[in-house]
């Protein structure tokens, strides 16, 4: 115990006590994509007493260019990622607690995920998630930290229960987007998800040893021009969950997936989407699959995957279940 951690115990930000604080803490990772994986990795070797990682995808060859803890045996032996996380930190550090948990996190389930976890952390590919675990941190008083990653650029943020600015008092206004770009349709370069990792792993060992020095600022980079950003964000006074108002967490506001009867097909509705273009969306889907559209509708092929998308932000998708029609909207619509 003394050997493994001396390093780290020798830095005076740390010392003896907070390795005890560390070993008695315990973090939650939503998404266990490249952010979750640096996160995960670094936070078990730094002998975080209990990591629950949670993450509802398999591994493909297009993550492995990125996502740290997966190799190609896992696409073989067609690991969920949080099981195969928890597999090799089990090999990293025997002395802690890692749960894997696959498992897609909505407003039915995330209290029950988070409950006892003393820091969450956000390794997602999409807002609408971040929405409910910030309802969730304020509502249950457990703090986050928000990571997003695109292309070359990345940002993060602190968010301490009524304390600092939250997730919503930093999306100016309400959110009404037409399409959000993500990874899947704009790529993403390693040493974006890197750096952001690493600077919500450090800031996470300060929250959990009790550091006074934490960041309180929005912090964005560019990895590719070699830009780093600090902004100071404010608390908005008509912010609805820093009033107490839980929207996402009480399921007024997030996606909505329903299977339509004798269709084998998926309705997805997403309310802050409310109009798509679709010459923008064809301009970011037509590299991935097949796209074609009308005035009416656009229809987009991928993986075996058929979606249509109507102007309102609506989708449908054919022949699959609810969770992965909800996940094929985050990936390729976004929110
Ligand atoms: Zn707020």
């Amino acid at each position: 115990m003394i050997d493994r951690y001396s390093r780290q115990t020798l830095f005076p930000g740390i010392g003896e006590e907070g390795q005890r604080k560390l070993g008695n803490s315990c973090v939650v990772i939503i998404g266990c994509g490249a952010l979750g994986t640096i996160i995960a990795t670094s936070l078990v070797r730094a002998g975080v007493g209990k990591t629950r990682i949670i993450d509802r995808d398999f591994i493909e060859y297009h993550n492995l260019q990125r996502q740290v803890l997966f190799n190609e045996e896992d696409i073989k032996a067609e690991l969920p990622k949080a099981i195969a996380a928890e597999r090799h930190l089990k090999k990293v550090n025997s002395s802690v607690e890692i749960e894997g948990v696959v498992s897609d996190v909505n407003y039915t389930n995330i209290e029950r995920l988070v409950a006892g976890a003393d820091l969450i952390l956000d390794g997602l590919d999409n807002l609408e998630t971040r929405l409910l675990i910030n309802d969730v941190s304020l509502k249950l008083q457990i703090p986050w930290i928000y990571g997003g990653v695109i292309s070359s650029y990345g940002m993060t943020m602190n968010i301490i229960p009524h304390e600092t600015p939250c997730f919503r008092c930093l999306q100016a206004g309400p959110i009404s987007r037409g399409i959000a770009l993500t990874c899947d349709t704009a790529g993403v370069i390693s040493p974006a998800p890197f750096i952001i990792g690493s600077l919500q792993t450090a800031e996470a060992m300060k929250i959990l040893v009790g550091a006074e020095a934490i960041n309180r600022d929005l912090t964005m980079i560019d990895a590719w021009k070699d830009e780093f950003n600090r902004f100071k964000i404010s608390r908005r006074t008509d912010c609805p969950a820093c009033r107490g108002e839980y929207q996402f967490l009480e399921a007024r506001f997030g996606t909505r997936a329903t299977s339509l009867c004798g269709q084998n097909a998926v309705q997805v509705l997403n309310p802050e989407v409310r109009e798509v273009s679709f010459e923008t969306l064809a301009k970011h889907l037509g590299p991935l699959g097949e796209v074609n559209y009308n005035e009416f509708m656009l229809r987009f092929r991928v993986d075996n995957h058929e979606m249509v998308i109507f102007p309102d932000g609506r989708a449908i998708v054919k022949n699959t279940d609810e969770a992965i029609a909800r996940g094929l909207y985050a990936k390729y619509i976004g929110a």
